[in-house]
């Protein structure tokens, strides 16, 4: 490099800095160096590049650069998430190649990061607001992740490959940064790592994991970074089973329902079911909701999910029936994306008159949204159900953002606590729980109480004047008649055991 030809080609101006930088490299301990600097083509074209560049001393004392680089924005950080992923990887394939031929390899960290609520920050201050948080996310990135290139790869999501060595302090260095910046906000930044090992390495995998690290610590307060080990390959594993054989299961019935018992509380009696799914596979055994719903929701397949657990609690109520045995009604828990992918209400009515339900047989459960723009859509989903005889159960209320805004909107037969309010069970939690219990009378509307575990539980809801619970303490989900034997079995217990 010192015949000067690099020297030439970069604009005068810069000349000194680059100078600077391949100077500190010479008596530098970094792995490598990361510069910036304009040339001028021999057209005269202005370039902005962006340059990766590594030392190294031959046995002969020869000092050779090993670099390659990229054509650059104006603004510095690339924004163009359309494009970013497919910039990262071959960025970082090139990257990768300079160690390929037998050069040992630095300890290499490809950071996913994630601003978690991204969405919720959207809807309560505004896209431009939005836009702003994103540009500061990458300017925190850079500033912190100097030697390296960010990657916007989706519009709150972005990449890095970092030296190893001291990824735990710069992780530590953004999120503190931008904590304090954004500290009574809705938002939170998250991290997911993968060490690369070898550079032969897989770069879409080797990305994925970093994903898929960062995903594991989705909603939880009490950690930030989380790097992919091993043992979550096999719940990798899981969810692309599950993707690539949702239509085999439902065609040969590996998917079927579970009843949990819903529980009078005054009188002490099952009123209902609520339908459960259980992938049931003939290779890896019972999978439950969560190995399944979010990859089914991710690819947008949880619809035939839906249609089959529809289609299936319709057959057995018809067969129950048909064979003189008690039927109750049953809950059929709806994903918010039915309504996007099919038309869940028609489907439905086409089962329930296929087998021939009574509609006041079922209700259906939905969770809030969150989709902007779209609290209409869903009360009118909601009022479509009703009008043709179904109830409809609101899911989980006061486990998301906007529970009182949808209870708002939407006309709901019934109300199910989320049954995270209950653990633990605190002072703090019961005042919650009454003053809720309390607004559902002031709506006239019913009340459940999810996720009973002990007596404790049960009596509290019932001084409360809760109509409704379930949990484990009444009954596990089971196949329907294991299941309402079980229950009348617990309820038993209880009642022997001073409950009356
Ligand atoms: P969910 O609708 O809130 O269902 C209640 C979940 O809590 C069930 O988990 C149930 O087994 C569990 N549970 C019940 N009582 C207790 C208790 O006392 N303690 C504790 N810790 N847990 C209790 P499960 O069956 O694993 O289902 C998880 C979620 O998956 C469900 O939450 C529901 O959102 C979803 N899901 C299940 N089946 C379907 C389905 O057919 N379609 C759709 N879209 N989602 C489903
Ligand atoms: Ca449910
Ligand atoms: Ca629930």
């Amino acid at each position: 490099y010192l015949a000067d030809n690099m020297y030439t080609m970069v604009r005068p101006e810069d000349r000194e800095s680059l100078r600077q930088r391949l100077q500190k490299e010479e008596k530098g301990r970094e792995l490598y160096y990361r510069m910036r600097y304009t040339v001028v083509t021999k057209k005269g074209r202005i370039r902005h590049v962006d340059a990766v560049d590594r030392l190294v001393v031959t046995p002969e004392g020869e000092r050779l650069h090993y670099g390659f680089s990229l054509p650059m924005s104006e603004t510095g950080v690339e924004q163009d998430a359309m494009t970013g992923t497919r910039r990262f990887l071959s960025y970082a394939s090139q990257f990768l190649e300079m160690y390929q031929e037998g050069m040992a390899m630095p300890a290499l960290n490809l950071i996913f990061f994630n601003v978690e609520r991204f969405k919720l920050y959207n809807i309560k201050y505004g896209i431009e607001a939005g836009n702003q948080l994103i540009a500061r996310c990458a300017a925190v990135l850079q500033q912190v992740f100097a030697n390296d290139f960010v990657f916007c790869i989706a519009d709150d999501r972005f990449a890095i490959l970092t030296d190893a060595l001291r990824v735990r302090d710069r992780v530590q260095e953004v999120r503190e940064i931008l904590r304090q910046e954004y500290s009574d906000r809705v938002v939170a930044f998250h991290f997911g790592g993968y060490r690369i090992m070898d550079p032969r390495e897989d770069l879409h995998q080797a990305l994925d994991r970093a994903r898929m690290a960062c995903e594991s610590i989705r909603g939880r307060l009490d950690t930030y970074f989380y790097e992919w080990t091993d043992l979550m390959a096999g719940r990798m594993a899981i969810r692309s089973y599950v993707v690539g054989h949702i239509d085999e299961a439902v065609q040969k019935g590996w998917i079927r329902p579970y009843y949990q018992p819903v529980v009078r509380l005054d009188t002490l009696e099952p009123v209902g079911f609520e339908a459960l799914a259980r992938w049931i596979d003939p290779e890896r055994g019972l999978l439950m909701p969560a190995d399944f719903i979010g990859s089914l929701e991710d690819s947008q397949q949880i619809d035939k999910l839906d249609r089959h657990m529809i289609a299936s609690v319709c057959r057995e109520y018809r067969q129950r029936v048909d064979a003189g045995k008690p039927v109750y009604p049953v809950s059929l828990n709806l994903s918010r994306l039915d309504f996007f992918l099919i038309n869940a209400f028609a489907t439905l009515e086409k089962y329930v008159k296929e087998y021939r339900v009574p509609r006041n047989m079922l209700r259906v459960e939905i969770t809030e949204t969150l989709l902007v723009g779209q609290e209409g859509r869903m009360a009118e989903e909601v009022n479509r159900f009703r009008e043709a005889g179904y109830q409809v159960w609101m899911d989980d209320f006061g486990s998301g953002y906007s529970s009182l805004h949808t209870l708002k909107s939407c006309n709901f037969d019934l109300m199910k606590l989320d049954k995270e309010f209950l653990r633990p069970f605190t002072e703090r939690g019961k005042k919650i729980l009454e003053n809720v219990l309390e607004m559902t009378r002031l709506l006239c509307i019913r009340s459940l109480g999810e996720g009973v575990e002990n007596r404790e539980q049960l009596e509290f809801f019932r001084a409360q004047g809760c109509e409704l619970v379930q949990g484990y303490l009444l009954g596990v989900p089971l196949p329907y008649e294991d299941s309402i034997t079980a229950c009348q079995k617990r309820l038993q217990q209880l009642r022997k055991a001073g409950l009356k």
